[in-house]
């Protein structure tokens, strides 16, 4: 049950996940999926996605609890993958927080010296 994939027709990161649209893929398990940034904003920019469609980080319920984790955990991976030692972790939560898809994710940013705040 919590391993079920909810998908929205009009979400451009479900269509990435389902291969509809096509990404630069960096990692994919059952759980996730993490592919490059398409406007990158930094050296290293990857997204790190649930499978299943949540909308934003707010929409998150106990029942998340592991997936959660796993994506953490998965971008944690990936950032040492891409030989990162610093980096940051962002999650945009709806307008003024600046998210623009409503597909929760987390970004990867690295490969620079990063500043605070980031404004
Ligand atoms: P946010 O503002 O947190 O919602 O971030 C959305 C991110 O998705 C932005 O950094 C966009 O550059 C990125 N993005 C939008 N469309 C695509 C796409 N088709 N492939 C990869 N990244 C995308
Ligand atoms: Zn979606």
């Amino acid at each position: 049950m919590g391993r079920s994939i909810n998908v929205s027709d009009d979400c451009i990161f479900c269509k990435i996940v389902s291969g509809e649209i096509g990404s630069d893929i960096a990692y994919e398990n059952d759980q996730v999926m993490a592919f490059n940034d398409i406007s990158p904003k930094a050296p290293t920019h990857i997204l790190v996605v649930p499978k299943t469609h949540i909308p934003t980080v707010a929409d998150l319920t106990e029942d998340h609890q592991s997936l959660i984790a796993h994506l953490i955990l998965t971008a944690n991976k990936i950032a040492a993958d891409a030989g990162l030692t610093g980096y940051r972790l962002v999650v945009n939560c709806n307008a003024e927080g600046g998210q623009e898809v409503y597909h929760l994710h987390l970004h990867i940013m690295g490969g620079r010296q990063m500043r605070w705040p980031p404004g």
